[in-house]
């Protein structure tokens, strides 16, 4: 196991953030050890707005045999295909990529989203093709010093969201995926890809902002003329009005600032997960 202290800007899409003493845990004892005390994780980074003071609690990575795994080969074509057990440090772009070209359908809906798969669980990450929580099978968490494996329906996944018990850690995955011919899959491939083209190509945490039911947030921020919107470093992308983005060496106060502009003017509620304080 590794014990460091890191700027959380160096672990965040968004390349923002302040210190902390970062637990790379690699073994189930690593991770007995390191949640001895106060402690958030980190998955990707691709959800989070940290603040530029960091965070007074441990943040614990997981890698070693949580970072492994693979979608293992489909036995029949005919049959639903089982994974074996994969690690939540994995990303989620890897296996969206190993199941094309196995010729597993199921996880074309989650193509571009740059999550772990611990994290696209707590998020019930998707687009409007699909969410994870279709191709879940079962999940392995740490909570309260054991490891439990729960069937997907117990873990509250609903849009965006997830109701794990509070501090549980996600530590594996199986999941359910169908054989398909490759031309089916690129063909859904290149769909969800081409709905993905407007999306800002600079650093940022993805949508900020929930969608209000029956309307987008985009649209909203677009109306009020936000798009291009500038606070230091920080900026309302001018090609996506959902999307914040770094232009380069922005501060978490000014993405901050932007956000809070934001929600004051258009009542919008915040998409991102905020760790630490903020003047
Ligand atoms: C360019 C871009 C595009 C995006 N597009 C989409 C999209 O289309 N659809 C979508 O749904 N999201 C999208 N996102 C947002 C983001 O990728 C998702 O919310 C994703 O699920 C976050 O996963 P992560 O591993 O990065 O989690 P993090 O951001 O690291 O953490 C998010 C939350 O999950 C918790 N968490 C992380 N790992 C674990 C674990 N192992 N066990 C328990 N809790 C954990 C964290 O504590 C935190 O509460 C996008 C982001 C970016 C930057």
């Amino acid at each position: 196991m590794k014990v460091e202290r890191r700027n959380l800007a160096e672990f965040t899409t968004l390349a923002v953030g302040g210190p902390a003493e970062v637990w790379t845990v690699e073994t189930p004892r690593d991770l007995v050890q390191a949640t001895a005390a106060p402690y958030r994780v980190l998955g990707n980074g691709s959800n989070l707005l940290v603040s530029d003071r960091g965070v007074p609690e441990r943040v614990l990575r997981l890698g070693g045999v949580f970072a492994q795994g693979s979608l293992g080969r489909p036995r029949s074509e005919d049959a639903p295909h089982l994974s074996p057990w994969i690690g939540a440090g994995v990303l989620l772009p890897t296996l969206v990529q190993e199941a094309a070209r196995l010729g597993l359908s199921g996880l074309e809906p989650l193509l571009g989203i740059p999550a772990s798969v611990g994290g696209a669980v707590r998020m019930n990450a998707g687009t409007r093709f699909g969410e994870i929580a279709d191709v879940l099978e079962a999940v392995e968490l740490f909570h309260e010093g054991a490891f439990r494996v729960l069937d997907p329906s117990e873990l509250g996944l609903g849009y965006r969201t997830s109701r794990l018990p509070g501090g549980a850690i996600v530590t594996r995955v199986r999941l359910r995926l169908t054989p398909a011919p490759a031309a089916t899959i690129e063909a859904r491939m290149a769909e969800v890809d081409a709905a993905r083209k407007g999306q800002p190509k600079r650093k940022s945490a993805g949508c900020a902002f929930k969608n209000p039911p029956g309307d987008s947030a985009g649209r909203i921020i677009d109306r009020a003329g936000f798009k291009g919107h500038r606070v230091g470093a920080a900026m309302v992308s001018p090609e996506h009005g959902n999307f914040i983005v770094n232009t380069g060496g922005a501060r978490a106060e000014d993405v901050w600032a932007l956000v809070k502009r934001l929600q004051e003017e258009l009542g919008l509620e915040l998409e991102w997960e905020v760790w630490g304080e903020f003047p």
